[in-house]
């Protein structure tokens, strides 16, 4: 694209454009990034500089750019339904088909899914899931939903509601009514000095502390994703998830995971719930499970909550994309070609690995307090003084200096404050990595 354009659209995009998630001021003043197309792993920006996406997009292009496959299988379902609806007692072949292939995928013995056309979809559908389920178990007044401080579950009222970013509750009046939060189990921010075992069982414990405090009876489920994802990649420590688990079994509340980063191989499972051995009752997907070359999610449900269901009649829910055709058929490609390539074996056995070693490198730089990761996603902390791992005063601004130095050097790193965050494309290569890392360093020491 020539770099007339580049500018030409900038200014247009000034003009009319209000962003999602961006500070428009700030958007004034420099003009938006232009990416304009993709191969691989790579990005090209309005003027022709080529990037390493290190976020696969928002963490979601997991088999990378420009795939033939699902771009095919998308023109095939254009041409032969390009659009049609699940309400009604109808269905189409692809959503079938794709909710069949997912139950041959799911953990544990779930069987069911329902399509909505999004993340932020997903969890919406959750709250009035949960609430009719208990509802049609003759138990209404179990609605409250618990969930954690700096959680992300999407930007729809609900979505951000059962997130704890303060920043999203701060607008607008959230959350909504009956969804209260624990403290997230982050060790480095909220930890430090104390023995990270010790430190995840008191975290998981503040679960039980509240269902006592709320009263079990009016507690209808737990919501968390498997790694806190948006909160800067947040693994929780080896004792969390099993007492979590036992928490919701003892008490009876539905335990519900968010995979909507962290399905579809990102962490060398198709599913996290499969590393940390955890049966949830229901499970929300989106971003990987088409790769992000179309909108869709799917939460799927396992049998005791899809009996009750069934059991209670029409559930008056759901949105005019619900599996919209195109994505299900683009979805079923990505799956296949997840399948034929043994992708998430490879994050599993050779990349994941390669990937977590090669980072943790980065932990003798003089800025980094932790490196830490999991299959192919990961996190840095910087910090002013290593010694301590003090945090940088707020107004430095450390993480968006080095995310800026990241893009300056051809790579695209996310900041969370300054956490530094990395989740690229599943089908990154050895060398691939090694740029990646490579150009991380630099971007530290830019930053030092
Ligand atoms: N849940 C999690 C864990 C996410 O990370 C996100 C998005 O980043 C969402 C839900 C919302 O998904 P969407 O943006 O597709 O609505």
């Amino acid at each position: 694209m020539p770099e007339q354009q580049g500018s030409r659209l900038q200014q247009l995009d000034a003009a009319h454009h209000l962003h999602p998630f961006t500070d428009s001021q700030a958007l004034h003043r420099k003009g938006a990034r232009v990416i304009d197309r993709g191969e691989g792993v790579y990005l090209w920006d309005a003027d022709g500089n080529r990037i390493l996406d290190g976020m696969a997009g928002l963490w979601c292009v997991n088999l990378g750019y420009g795939r033939e496959e699902l771009i095919q299988a998308a023109e095939r379902q254009l041409r032969q339904l390009p659009y049609y609806n699940l309400f009604f007692q109808t269905t189409h072949p692809r959503a079938t088909e794709l909710a069949a292939t997912l139950a041959g995928l799911l953990p544990g013995d779930m069987q069911h899914v329902f399509f909505t056309g999004s993340g932020s979809e997903c969890n919406d559908t959750v709250v009035r899931m949960v609430r009719h389920y208990w509802a049609v178990q003759g138990r209404p007044e179990r609605k409250v939903i618990i969930s954690r401080h700096n959680a992300y579950h999407g930007s729809t009222l609900a979505g951000a509601s059962l997130g704890g970013m303060k920043p999203m509750h701060a607008q607008g009046g959230l959350p909504l009514p009956d969804i209260v939060h624990i403290d997230q189990p982050y060790h480095f921010g909220e930890g430090q000095g104390q023995d990270p075992h010790a430190f995840g069982l008191e975290r998981a414990r503040q679960l039980e502390r509240k269902i006592l405090e709320l009263g079990p009876e009016r507690v209808a489920a737990f919501i968390a994703e498997p790694i806190q994802g948006a909160g800067g990649v947040i693994i929780p420590p080896d004792s969390y998830w099993p007492e979590i688990q036992r928490i919701c079994r003892q008490y009876d509340i539905l335990l519900v995971v968010d995979e909507v980063i962290c399905g579809f191989g990102r962490t060398g499972h198709w599913f996290a719930c499969e590393h940390y051995g955890l049966e949830p009752d229901l499970m929300c997907m989106a971003k990987g499970i088409t790769s992000g070359y179309m909108p869709l999610g799917a939460v799927a449900v396992g049998p005791r909550v899809a009996g009750g269901l069934i059991d209670g009649g029409e559930f008056f829910h759901g949105f005019t994309y619900s599996g919209h055709p195109v994505a299900c058929a683009v979805a079923l490609a990505n799956i296949a070609v997840m399948r034929d390539e043994k992708i998430v074996e490879r994050v599993h056995t050779d990349t994941g690995p390669y990937l977590q070693q090669r980072w943790a490198s980065l932990a003798d730089h003089p800025l980094v307090g932790e490196t830490r990761g999991l299959g192919l996603v990961a996190a840095l902390e910087l910090v002013a003084d290593k010694s301590d791992n003090r945090r940088f005063p707020g107004e430095r601004g450390a993480g968006v200096i080095c995310r800026e130095h990241c893009f300056g050097l051809g790579l695209v790193m996310r900041a969370v404050g300054d956490t530094m965050i990395i989740s690229p494309p599943l089908v990154i290569s050895r060398a691939e990595i090694d740029e990646l890392v490579d150009k991380a360093r630099r971007a530290l020491d830019l930053t030092y």
